[in-house]
């Protein structure tokens, strides 16, 4: 073999096991050499141990540099009081070397990998192009090892309750989720492609039809669509479906899975993270009006509040406008905000501002008994703005009471259209709550939002587009719009959210052709490019399609939430970078001669 193969795991090694002769594998992670002796923290999965190498009877030590593979056999001895090392498990100990075998030798590397600090500095492409050296880290290999937790965990969980776990293809037909599709050439007819799914939605559908009753697959989904720091051009969920269920059901099913699996999660690796309770509930409606999205974050309160009847009728031109044109006045208090400097609330002002604000009228409340000259008292509270004079006393205390003001608060209005808004007050009702250091990693804070519209109005192609996808039930009760007034519509569509973030979607399906076939036409796909593109589920659904449903939350935001980080690349082991591009295999690339006459493509110029 070469080498002697490893008696124990690095990271094992403890007082306990001084005086013993050991072989190990592994790496030269931190090299020191102090010239008389050579000290080595040496590497495996399982963590650190130190290495001590004496020049004189290992000569050739300046082949070891960090990084180096290496076999190396020697006696494990206790450390001298003064250089024991509490921050590491085996720091009790070292090994004495007695002899070692370089496995790989290594060439100066392309960032230093031994200091955690310093590779926060190091450029994220050159440390996914070297993937395979960043893996290295322990941190980093931290998170893969959570992330198969996560996995392992929702394979145990779902095999229990007698899902079975099916692998769907992924050379296929488009399934569109709203997204663009990656499509693959087909060498034996040009001109025809295959796509690779948006999800595995049509086949565990079909899955549903075929009687499995009950699947789930941890399922790789691909959508070619713009990158942001939470999108990976192919990303992977726990695909999961079931028949013979109401939206209840699922609900159950999938907050017991989620609440295990993560609760699991977080014991078997010691985070920090407080106990999972279980998920809040809001309709879609009430998401918008008491957050202005459909993924509140709900670590803290600060619900918006609406004064437009209010003011509607009041002396302040610009709100009077806005609601005699049909928009709303909305706000959110910012606690403390009230200290804030002119400069600081013209900050804030352009924080809206970016999000499509026209401007953010503001209110400084403190407490009566602090009020300085230019303030308006108002029973205990106080006001301060240059807006207050265009409000009789009467207004104030109304908007002061709507608000749920408080001493010390910095009321924000926004004055605008519902969705408009809503779009600026969501984030700067996070932003507030950051600020106020309300958003807690600690806590992972989850809800369910549910009934969820089934279509919104596509005004730039005028059109109704699926706010899920096109498989989506609509509520029996709301099918008397579908001709009338479809946005009325709602469905049984669910979403899981935490932190502000959505973690899973997922819905009632329709399983019958004829409802189907209504809400395909609805979406603007007529009957001649149904039989084509979704034929094979309208004539599935007509054998005998039993009610199912499911969902499909999201492993690498799941994986992202215990790892406390928003960058979706650090839970996924290789990752591609900005505009989908993977620098280590040099990905995309161009394709021979050969390939491009084999799939009878030719490049347009
Ligand atoms: N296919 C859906 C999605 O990717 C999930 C589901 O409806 O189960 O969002």
């Amino acid at each position: 073999m070469g080498f002697l193969q490893r008696t124990h795991a690095c990271g094992s090694l403890r007082a306990e096991h001084a005086g013993q002769q050991v072989a190990l594998n592994g790496w030269a992670h931190k090299v020191r050499d102090l010239g008389g002796l050579c000290f080595i923290d040496f590497r495996d999965r399982t963590g650190l141990v130190q290495l001590v190498l004496d020049p004189n009877s290992l000569p050739n030590l300046s082949e070891i540099r960090h990084e180096t593979c290496l076999s190396v056999s020697g006696e494990v001895r206790v450390r001298d009081e003064q250089t024991k090392n509490p921050k590491m498990p085996t720091g009790e100990i070292e090994i004495i070397v007695t002899g070692y075998t370089v496995l790989g030798p290594a060439k100066p590397l392309p960032f230093p990998l031994s200091d955690e600090e310093q590779m926060q500095s190091v450029n994220e492409e050159l440390r996914i192009k070297h993937r395979y050296i960043d893996l290295r880290r322990p941190s980093m290999y931290r998170k893969l090892a959570i992330r198969a937790g996560v996995i392992r965990r929702m394979r145990a969980y779902l095999d229990n309750q007698g899902f079975i776990e099916t692998e769907t293809p992924i050379i296929t037909k488009s399934t569109p989720e709203g997204a663009r599709d990656y499509l693959v050439a087909y060498r034996l007819e040009p001109g025809q492609w295959y796509a690779l799914p948006q999800s595995p939605q049509q086949y565990k559908q079909l899955l549903m039809v075929a009687g499995i009753e009950r699947y789930y697959q941890i399922a790789k989904c691909f959508r070619d669509e713009s990158q942001r720091a939470d999108r990976q051009p192919e990303f992977t969920q726990l695909d999961l479906e079931m028949s013979f269920v109401t939206q209840e059901d699922v609900l159950n099913l999938a907050e017991g899975l989620l609440r295990d699996v993560l609760n699991g999660v977080v014991e078997e690796f010691g985070l920090d993270k407080a106990p999972i309770e279980p998920f809040e509930r809001l309709t879609f409606d009430e998401a918008m009006l008491l957050y202005g999205c459909d993924k509140p974050d709900l670590r803290f309160g600060l619900k918006l509040f609406d004064i437009t009847p209010l003011v509607a009728n009041s002396g302040f031109g610009v709100f009077k406008s806005i609601a005699e044109s049909g928009g709303m006045i909305r706000g959110v208090r910012y606690p403390g905000g009230a200290q804030l400097s002119r400069k600081e609330v013209g900050q804030l002002e352009e924080f809206c501002k970016e999000f499509g604000a026209k401007g953010m009228a503001s209110l400084g409340v403190v407490a009566a008994s602090e009020a300085g000259e230019e303030a308006r008292v108002v029973g205990d509270l106080a006001v301060k703005s240059s807006i207050a004079k265009f409000f009789s006393d009467e207004e104030l205390a109304q908007i002061l009471k709507t608000a749920q003001a408080e001493a010390g608060d910095l009321l924000c209005f926004i004055a605008d259209e519902y969705a408009s808004g809503n779009n600026v007050l969501y984030r700067l009702r996070n932003e507030i709550g950051d600020r106020c250091g309300l958003r807690d990693p600690r806590v992972l804070k989850f809800c369910w939002v549910i009934d969820f519209p089934l279509v919104e109005w596509n005004a730039e192609d005028g059109r109704w587009d699926a706010v899920h996808h096109p498989f989506t039930g609509p509520k029996d009760e709301d099918l008397i719009y579908i001709d009338s007034d479809p946005g009325k519509i709602r469905a049984d569509c669910y979403d899981v959210v935490c932190n502000g973030v959505e973690m899973a979607s997922g819905s009632i399906r329709i399983h019958r052709p004829d409802i189907q076939s209504k809400v395909f036409k609805l979406l603007g796909i007529d009957e001649e490019t149904q039989k084509e593109r979704f034929g094979h589920m309208l004539e599935a659904f007509s054998y005998g399609a039993p009610p199912h449903g499911g969902i499909a939350p999201g492993v690498d935001r799941l994986v992202m939430l215990l790892n406390d980080t928003e960058n979706i690349r650090e839970v996924i082991a290789f990752p591609k970078i900005g505009g989908g591009y993977d620098p280590m295999m040099e990905a995309p690339s161009t394709i021979d001669p050969q390939q491009w006459a084999e799939l009878g493509l030719r490049m347009s110029k």
